[in-house]
């Protein structure tokens, strides 16, 4: 019953794997992808969950990273700024640093 349907869909023998799928998601939101890639990136996330759900909130947080304003460049010396307020940062941050 399997084997019918692999020999409809010449791809399916190599279907993406969920990593491979989520390396290449930018890409795809990018539409930076060629034909054969794209077919099979769909094919794979119209049948898994996981990765239509990943997809989704990547595409949600790149429409809200380019909707946010520039940032505004941050001082060099913040970290250690930040850091030297903080009660116990000798400690806590010993080996960060
Ligand atoms: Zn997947």
């Amino acid at each position: 019953m399997i084997e019918w349907l692999r020999s409809l869909l010449p791809f399916a023998s190599s279907e993406m794997s969920c990593v491979k799928l989520r390396q290449l998601a930018s890409d795809y939101l990018d539409g930076e992808m060629d034909a054969r890639t794209l077919w099979r990136f769909r094919f794979h996330l119209e049948r898994c969950g996981g990765c239509g759900a990943f997809v989704s909130s990547l595409r949600a947080t790149i429409q809200t990273l380019n909707n946010l304003p520039p940032p505004a460049p941050v001082p060099v010396d913040l970290k250690e700024r930040i850091s030297a307020r903080l009660p116990g940062s000798d400690s806590s941050n010993s080996s960060n640093s």
